[in-house]
């Protein structure tokens, strides 16, 4: 982060964000930017120089996993619906080399995967190493939308907390940063952004009927993700909370979220497998 952006950080970007025990999303101001002191303009400022600095470090990070390095980073985004996973991930990671990107979205499980744990077709889907994997939704909707919809019993549900606690511990220890963000958008906000898509033809597309549906329980949801939030917060693996109803911030917040991921990792460049000089003497010759 450059000094000029850092001083619009008023706290570091993790301290500002993180889930606070005993949050209450009816609570939240989705309008706010938490930790951010400047301006729509600042922040896209700010997310450009940022996109800089994170472009550098995963190319390093890319860079280690070619030359053996173990390590790797994996984005879990959340959100209800409207809440701009996509543009975080376009936006966002769009803005570093998409060899370097394992993208991977998660919808209803197929009847193949139904009859799996559910925590294995994440498994499958985990970045290797050198990658910066994105789950678009993840192993985290398995105990929203079951249990909203009373889809599993309450002792199933209870064991995924904690088998999903034991997995990102176990994903951690081998190597990979887990930063997982629950995008936060406001009912009205929420409101605003599907009566668009319907109102706009080009984005008729992106409408799903169901999309009412899950407003019409969104104090069940509500109730769901602060569970998720509670249970599956933990040192190794926090969950932080990202304010939403104003783009610009939600993807300036991941962006500086991911960058400090990256720099946690204090890789530099990994030092040539051969004698540089001899090569260039090599090369030279070759002409
Ligand atoms: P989005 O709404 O994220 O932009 P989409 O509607 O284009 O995505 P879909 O392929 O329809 O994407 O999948 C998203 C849907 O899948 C969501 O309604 C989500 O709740 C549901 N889903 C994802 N994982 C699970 C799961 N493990 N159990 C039940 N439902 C799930």
């Amino acid at each position: 982060m450059t000094d000029a952006v850092r001083q619009l950080w008023g706290a570091p970007v993790e301290e500002a964000l993180r889930a606070r025990p005993g949050l209450r999303l009816a609570d939240l101001d989705a309008r706010a930017t938490p930790g951010f002191t400047g301006s729509k303009a600042d922040g896209r400022a700010a997310m450009a120089a940022t996109g800089v600095r994170l472009a550098d470090l995963q190319e390093r990070l890319y860079a280690h996993g070619r030359t053996g390095g173990t390590r790797s980073v994996l984005l879990v985004l959340q959100g209800p619906d409207t809440a701009g996973k996509g543009g975080v991930v376009r936006e966002v990671l769009g803005m570093v080399d998409p060899q370097g990107v394992a993208l991977r979205a998660f919808g209803v499980p197929t009847p193949a995967e139904r009859e799996q744990h559910f925590l294995q077709r994440v498994r499958a889907a985990l970045p290797p190493a050198g990658r910066i994997g994105v789950f678009d939704r993840s192993h985290h909707e398995d105990v929203l939308v079951p249990r909203v919809e009373g889809l599993v019993p309450p002792d199933v549900l209870e064991r995924r907390y904690d088998e999903i606690v034991r997995f990102e511990e176990e994903v951690v220890a081998a190597g990979t940063t887990v930063v997982k963000v629950l995008l936060w958008v406001s009912a009205d906000e929420q409101h605003a952004r599907l009566r668009t898509r319907l109102t706009q033809p080009e984005k008729h597309w992106k409408y799903d009927p169901s999309d009412v549906d899950a407003r019409l329980r969104r104090g069940a949801y509500e109730e769901a993700y602060e569970a998720v939030l509670e249970r599956t917060s933990t040192d190794v693996a926090p969950w932080y909370v990202v304010p939403a109803d104003r783009r610009w911030f939600a993807r300036l917040a991941v962006t500086a979220l991911l960058h400090r991921a990256l720099d946690d990792l204090g890789l530099g460049w990994p030092a040539p497998t051969y004698d540089v000089a001899a090569e260039l003497a090599r090369l030279d010759a070759s002409r």
